[in-house]
């Protein structure tokens, strides 16, 4: 058998001399690059240089080293016949070893001095080659990428009499590749960060990367979004969306699309901190609910894209306050009416009519945040994000979500309308973008009380049932005729509402500017007053996104005028919950699908 050879080129030279000694003991022939050969020789180890079997000298400055055929014709040979004729052909002999690490790229351009000219010489191509030439021959080659596993290697060679296992083999294989593969990345997110750049006020065209003003805080800088391949699939038509704007608006248009999709009619939803605060689809309203959900005075005819956002922005109108929109269908100029009157962070929809694309324009003088989504986007199968520097990645959630979902129903009653299963629908299409845990009630497909974000069940039952109660105390007559002064602000109004309706008793200064919004000061709901209008509550759908662990979820959602629940099951109170269920004499569907969302 010849002897065997390694090829080193590192620029991390720790630990190299005493490796390279261990090879050299070990029968190793040894071949180095220039500054490698070089400190292994001064160390009285005998090396040859990789010239020496190329007959090509190192070049350009350092640029070309080892990439030549002699060097991967030796790696790259695979223990086959013709692969071993044509190395006796080419007078090349088979490399069994490859020890290298590359230059220092991601520390250079952390440097405050780095130029692009530094940058791109840091760029190692010979090394990345050496690399994965020999990890894609890891059936007959080892590779060492990292210093830290040269002492392991020669133990295993040494004791294995020139052979180390497949299985160690494979190891150093796979580490090199996250080797090249980090090393990559590196490169590509710096050339992004040069080449890729937008203006922050955002171009029109599509591009692959925008720089963010910060992220999540206004300490957290620099921020930036990008996709890996192709074009970031949104326009920037107006305004600079910010990092959490972005999670605001990319949840909800999911959302959105898919409630469409499954309801045949255009959706809207109003998000808050990545949740929805309300999501609808475009049913019409009757007199009561323009009234409640303050369109009554609109010019413009509600379209059914405007009812739909009416009803979303009117589910929690408080919790909607600088929302960020998403819609499934073009803005038109009703739905742009409706939202120039509120205080809105942004929307994101496929299209705007010109006369939508004007009226939001002149929004927040100018600066209201207009992303135009590709309708035909469809996001990748696997999604990762990264926790504490630690990747993590999943099957996107892409449950579908359609009628069949409520076809188990394990309550005595067992009339399901279709009005109640668009409801079920709508609030189990919201959770799937709502931070877990989460419970929403819905009523004419809207949302009409969502509970997120709580740990525990009865939390988000209870929560979602208090807001449901509050948009309903909203349909109350003394609510509709409340005597507000002229010129009260919209928000103002919907705060001072949400006060009355909540029943909490004012003190002090906050009683004073309460009152200051009337003509003249309405006496307070009374407890009868509110239970009476409570109990007119009816028909209403609740759905979960994970099963209810107790009784007391069902009987809660009840006393919100809950009629239509759906929930996975797997709970080991699943029973006592139908008997609650039925005890109500409520429609229970169990769906055998859990929607967490973190
Ligand atoms: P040395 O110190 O031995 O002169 O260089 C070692 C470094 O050169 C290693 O980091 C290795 O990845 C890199 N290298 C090896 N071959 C080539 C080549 O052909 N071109 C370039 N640009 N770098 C190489």
């Amino acid at each position: 058998m010849s002897q065997p050879i390694a090829l080193l080129s590192v620029y991390d030279k720790t630990g190299l001399i005493e490796f390279a000694q261990g090879l050299h003991a070990a029968g190793v022939r040894l071949l180095g690059s220039g500054g490698t050969a070089k400190k292994i020789r001064d160390n009285g180890i005998p090396i040859e240089d990789v010239s020496d079997i190329t007959k090509a000298p190192e070049m350009l400055g350092g640029r070309v080293k080892t990439l030549h055929p002699a060097v991967h014709g030796g790696i790259l040979a695979r223990s086959i016949p013709s692969d071993e004729q044509d190395l006796i052909a080419n007078s090349i002999s088979p490399i069994s070893i490859v020890v290298c690490n590359l230059y220092p790229f991601t520390s250079t351009i952390a440097s405050p001095n780095c130029t692009l000219a530094s940058a791109i010489e840091e760029i190692d191509i010979g090394g990345v080659t050496l690399l994965r030439a020999a990890a894609k021959n890891h059936s007959r080659v080892s590779v060492l990428s990292d210093p830290t596993d040269y002492s392991t290697f020669l133990d295993a060679w040494t004791s294995g009499k020139g052979e180390v296992s497949l299985g160690l083999r494979n190891k150093l294989a796979l580490k090199a590749f996250e080797v090249t593969s980090a090393y990559d990345e590196a490169i590509s997110g710096y050339f992004r960060e040069q080449y890729a750049s937008a203006e922050l006020e955002g171009p029109v065209d599509p591009i692959q990367r925008m720089v963010l003003r910060y992220g999540a805080n206004p300490h957290q800088k620099p921020a930036q979004t990008f996709v890996a391949e192709g074009e970031l699939p949104f326009k920037v038509l107006c305004g600079s969306p910010g990092y959490i704007n972005l999670l605001d608006a990319l949840n909800s248009y999911a959302l959105v699309k898919e409630l469409q999709e499954a309801l045949n009619l255009p959706a809207a939803a109003s998000f808050k901190h990545v949740s929805p605060a309300g999501a609808a689809v475009g049913l019409e309203l009757d007199d009561v609910e323009k009234q409640v959900y303050g369109v009554d005075d609109l010019k413009e005819a509600l379209t059914p894209l405007a009812c739909a956002y009416a009803r979303a922005r009117g589910a929690d109108r408080m919790s909607s306050f600088g929302d960020f929109i998403g819609l499934s269908a073009p803005c038109d100029l009703a739905t742009a009416r409706i939202i120039s009157r509120e205080v809105s962070d942004g929307i994101i929809a496929p299209g705007y009519t010109p006369e939508a694309l004007d009226v939001l324009k002149k929004k927040k003088a100018g600066k209201y945040c207009v992303l135009q989504m590709d309708p035909k986007y469809t996001p990748p199968a696997i999604e990762t994000r990264q926790v504490y520097g630690i990747h993590m990645q999943q099957k996107r959630n892409d449950a579908k979500i359609g009628p069949e979902l409520f076809s188990n129903l394990v309550s005595q009653n067992k009339e399901l309308p279709s009005a109640a299963t668009t409801d079920l629908i709508v609030a189990t299409l919201a959770l799937k973008y709502t931070q877990s845990n989460s419970v929403a009630y819905a009523l004419h497909g809207a949302i009409i009380g969502l509970g997120a974000g709580q740990q525990s069940r009865i939390h988000c039952t209870r929560l979602a049932g208090s807001k449901a109660d509050i948009w309903w105390l909203r349909h109350h007559p003394r609510v509709l005729s409340l005597p507000f002064k002229k010129g009260v602000k919209r928000a103002e109004k919907a705060n001072a509402i949400d006060l009355f309706v909540g029943g909490e008793e004012l003190e002090g200064g906050e009683r004073t500017s309460w009152e200051l919004l009337f003509d003249s000061v309405p006496a307070a709901l009374s407890e009868s007053e509110r239970k009476e209008w409570i109990g007119k509550l009816d028909g209403v759908a609740c759905s979960s996104d994970a099963f209810f662990p107790f009784p007391d979820n069902v009987h809660r959602a009840r006393r919100s005028g809950v009629k239509y629940l759906a929930a996975a099951s797997g709970s080991v109170m699943d029973a006592e919950c139908i008997k609650a269920a039925d005890e109500h004499g409520m429609v229970f569907a169990h769906t055998a699908l859990r929607l967490f969302h973190h």
